[in-house]
């Protein structure tokens, strides 16, 4: 029998193995360490390990100590008619002292790997109620029987050897699922990114072919063509968009700064959204400064960034709103900002909403179109010009988007790299 000072070695050796099986991530070299630690904890001659199988139920060896782990690896034990699934059944430990005597004994192991069991004690490995497998050790050396102390010991190490096989699966799922996410992002921009060149081309072909008949064509069929331009330059758009998504991702969006007046550049996107917000009843207004508004930026970026706001903002407002676009120094700054009486964002989703393919409603449901993907291009884009974006929203009252440029930001980097190219 052992006493209390091997009993307080023992429980150092487990304490000291439970730091190493939390730092171990890969499952073989952990099961090997357990099997090992359990052989010497309760001086036997073997140890090994089976686990339970998730989804059929089945316990199949896993690892065992020195050159039979390779001979069990995987090796089915059933669950009925066996010690192991005994223990797995009951949670409960089991000493046999003569396994050859012991009808639950499955022998089939044994005739595979060509050794004998005498002794064996096996204990469940436990997480909370959960039995994910039972840990054994087999022929206590000196022919001594398995006694509580063993039991004790096992026990402690089978629950920490339980916590770490546990974490090491998750972590090992946990690392597949991201691979595959990364996979099917990789595949989704690449899809994305092929489609829309490829569409580009036949689409730039219909837009030229249909103004030609227009003018052709004088007035008759004038509003079919026009209906036909239509569609193609909003096709245009989301292909424009698809793209801009892309390269933002990717890294490879270029920017082309020079200078401009941002007040020309707004006034220009406030007329042409103005016959939609007509149609829609809503009264856009535009309120602009005196003087020029210089800025050293990419114009035709900066511009899906007005479009983009002001065509939510019309989108998102019921017949009868008002859409209030406005621009002002502020500080250093240019503040550019859309503010609507439409149906407003809840506090919660303010931010969200500048995520790819956000949209408060479902996008099955709700009666607006659009894919979602506008305010993620805003905000990569204004981040690219050393600015910020934010949304200020009451719901059911309006929102309010507001954009601040640093007008010089843009020369400061292409005085750093020419031309200007982030990445
Ligand atoms: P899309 O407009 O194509 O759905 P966006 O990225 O431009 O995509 O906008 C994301 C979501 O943010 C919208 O679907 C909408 O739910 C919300 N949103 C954007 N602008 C407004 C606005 N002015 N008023 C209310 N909700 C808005």
């Amino acid at each position: 029998m052992s006493g209390p000072e091997n009993q307080i070695e023992k429980l150092e050796r487990i304490l000291e193995i439970s730091r190493e099986l939390t730092s171990t991530l890969a499952l073989g070299p952990l099961l090997s360490k357990i099997v090992d630690t359990a052989a010497q904890l309760t001086v036997s001659e073997d140890a090994s390990i089976l686990l339970r199988d998730a989804r059929t139920g089945e316990l199949r060896f896993r690892t065992a100590t020195g050159e039979k782990s390779e001979q069990l690896a995987d090796i089915p034990v059933p669950v009925e008619g066996s010690i192991a699934g005994e223990v797995m059944k009951s949670g409960e430990p089991m000493i046999v002292t003569d396994a050859q005597q012991d009808p639950r004994h499955f022998g089939g192991v044994a005739q595979q790997i060509g050794s004998e069991t005498r002794s064996l004690l096996a204990v469940p490995m436990l997480i909370r109620d959960r039995c994910i497998g039972v840990l054994e050790v087999l022929n206590k050396k000196g022919d001594l029987p398995f006694g509580q102390d063993d039991v004790d010991a096992l026990k402690t190490l089978a629950a920490q050897a339980a916590v770490a096989i546990e974490n090491t699966r998750l972590i090992g799922a946990l690392r597949t699922a991201y691979k595959r996410l990364g996979e099917l992002d990789k595949l989704k921009s690449d899809f994305i990114s092929i489609a829309s060149h490829e569409l580009r081309t036949p689409l730039s072909l219909i837009l030229l072919y249909a103004a030609v008949l227009q003018e052709q064509m004088g007035g008759s069929g004038a509003g079919e063509i026009d209906a036909v331009l239509r569609a193609a330059t909003r096709l245009k758009h989301i292909i424009e968009t698809m793209l801009n998504l892309r390269y933002l991702e990717t890294g490879q969006m270029d920017l082309i700064p020079h200078r401009f007046d941002l007040r020309t550049e707004v006034q220009s996107a406030c007329e042409d959204y103005q016959a939609l917000a007509e149609t829609g009843g809503v009264i856009l207004k535009a309120t602009l400064p005196d003087e020029e508004m210089p800025i050293y930026a990419d114009q035709e970026k900066i511009r899906v960034v007005v479009d983009n706001l002001i065509s939510n903002a019309v989108k998102f407002t019921p017949a009868g709103g008002q859409v209030r676009v406005a621009l002002r120094s502020r500080g250093d700054d240019l503040e550019f900002s859309v503010a609507d009486t439409g149906v407003g964002i809840p506090q919660e989703e303010l931010e969200r909403i500048f995520e790819r393919f956000y949209q408060v409603e479902d996008h099955m449901t709700r009666r607006q179109g659009g894919m979602g993907l506008g305010l993620s291009i805003v905000r990569g884009l204004v981040d690219l010009h050393g600015g910020r974006v934010w949304a200020e929203s009451v719901p059911d009252q309006g929102s309010r988007f507001v954009v601040l440029l640093p007008p010089y930001a843009a020369e400061k980097l292409a005085e750093s790299r020419s031309p200007l190219s982030v990445d």
